[in-house]
């Protein structure tokens, strides 16, 4: 999807693709940082056709009916919808009964991961007589413009945003989960999140009538489809609900250049922390500021030829497993929930911290990156690391996933490493949250070996098919 808007340098109508972190205008090729597409940002669609065009449609389409009424107080009223992408990650723990020959019954358990793209919008206003419960495929293909009450027009009414961020969170989460055999499957236990998920504000237009016949009553009609809505809208003055309204971020523009050396970042409009290959700082926009991002580089196993590898980044998370029962701390402890086949001296495990590692990368198969972001959390590896001033020439690819949401990814990691019959694991898992001890940015060095990509020190293969490199 798309965003339109005017260039901040030229004027000149643009559009920026919203998975864009860069801004290139592609009439005087001037490079901006768009700032806040982290935060709940507000957008509207514009209508289609005039208040009078859709007016006197409606009056014929009354007309044809036999019906001769009188149409007045057209309005035009923007009704806020949350709109919610990410990625949805779902664990079902369950048991499966089996029938035996003479009617006996056995049981088995097992575990499902439903991990799909999300999308989903909903209306962030009360109305209790609303048919319109979500834009449908609109709202993934129609252009978005930034909120600007100039554009939405000014007689415009514009209702108030009432369901909290918060609490859209929960609706968002309220899904039908993996599919399950409903005569055989019994869940246990099942958790979703939601992962590098971001949440907007689309208002949205109807023109709104008042239709005199036999008696009066109001007709909404959508303005982009001209399809009459059978529902009523809230009715709230702008005033009235002025106190409400949720704040939103704007997007603006702030200069595209590293804040420590002053040389252009490089232009990777798919990354959202920006190397710069001057100085080889890292940095991330955050309210409209460039906050540095501290990384390290793995170089083990990498030998000479450094532009033969792809550096892939990763979030290394230290944390502790908290149980209602007990806390997690060592990989003695981590172990304990999750053996490994092979033997390891239990002296050096008790001084090591728990570290799981959550992809930072684009992902385009999340259960595939899934799996193997839990093979690699649960053999704990050490990784040789440089100095980041060697960092400069190396083949980095673009980092999607902030930091807050990989510690949702590593949730979800805690239960793609627990076995479907490991009973006492899935207990504590169930009832476990993790505590962040701390956080690093590291890139861990891979090599291209046909479909796949090997990590140099841990052999480990992840298809090229489940990321996106550019
Ligand atoms: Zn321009
Ligand atoms: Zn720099």
């Amino acid at each position: 999807m798309e965003i339109a808007l005017d260039c901040p340098q030229c004027g000149g109508l643009v559009n920026l693709d919203e998975d864009d972190f860069v801004f290139r205008c592609e009439y005087c090729d001037t490079v901006l940082k768009p700032t806040g597409r982290n935060d709940v940002q507000s957008f509207f669609f514009p209508p289609k056709g005039t208040l009078a065009q859709v007016g006197r449609a409606l009056l014929k389409a009354y007309a044809k009916k036999g019906k001769r009424v009188r149409v007045r107080d057209p309005r035009l009223v923007y009704a806020p919808y949350w709109r919610v992408r990410g990625l949805l990650f779902e664990w079902v723990f369950g048991r499966k009964v089996e029938r035996g020959l003479y009617g006996a019954t056995s049981y088995d358990l097992f575990k499902k991961l439903r991990a799909v793209a999300y999308h989903r919008t909903f209306p962030c206003f009360k109305a209790s007589r609303w048919p319109m419960i979500s834009l449908g495929l609109r709202a993934q293909v129609m252009p978005l413009h930034p909120y600007s009450e100039e554009k939405m027009g000014r007689e415009a009414l514009i209702l108030p945003a009432e369901i909290p961020l918060a609490e859209a969170v929960k609706i968002a989460l309220q899904n039908p989960g993996p599919s399950l055999d409903g005569s055989t499957e019994r869940v246990e236990f099942s958790r979703a999140n939601l992962v590098g998920e971001n949440y907007s504000l689309i208002y949205f237009p109807f023109y709104v009538y008042m239709v005199q016949g036999n008696r009066e009553n109001t007709v909404v009609v959508d303005a982009v489809s001209h399809k009459v809505v059978r529902g009523a809208l809230p009715k709230t003055s702008p005033e009235e609900g002025a106190d409400r309204r949720i704040p939103v971020k704007p997007l603006s523009f702030i200069p595209y250049r590293c804040p420590n050396c002053g040389w252009d970042l490089p232009f990777r409009p798919h990354t959202r922390i920006h190397l710069c290959r001057t100085c080889g700082r890292a940095w991330q926009e955050i309210g409209g500021e460039y906050r540095e991002v501290a990384y390290s580089v793995s170089l083990k196993g990498v030998g000479e030829k450094i532009d033969a590898w792809t550096f892939l980044p990763f979030w290394r998370l230290t944390v502790r497993i908290k149980s209602p029962e007990r806390t997690y701390r060592t990989l003695d402890d981590f172990y304990t929930l999750f053996p490994l086949p092979k033997v390891q001296d239990r002296e050096e495990l008790r001084k090591r911290a728990i570290r799981f590692y959550v992809p930072a990368f684009r992902i385009r198969n999340p259960a595939a990156v899934d799996k193997f972001a839990a093979r690699m959390t649960r053999q704990q590896p050490l990784f040789d690391e440089a100095c980041p001033g060697e960092f400069r020439e190396i083949r980095a690819a673009d980092v999607w996933l902030p930091l807050g949401e990989a510690m949702e990814m590593a949730q979800q990691i805690l239960y793609s490493m627990t076995p479907s019959r490991a009973r006492k694991t899935i207990e504590t898992v169930r009832g476990a949250q993790l505590d962040l001890r701390e956080g690093l940015l590291v890139w861990l060095p891979f090599k291209d070996k046909g479909l796949f990509l090997r990590e140099a020190h841990t052999d480990l293969g992840i298809q090229k098919n489940t990321l996106e490199l550019d």
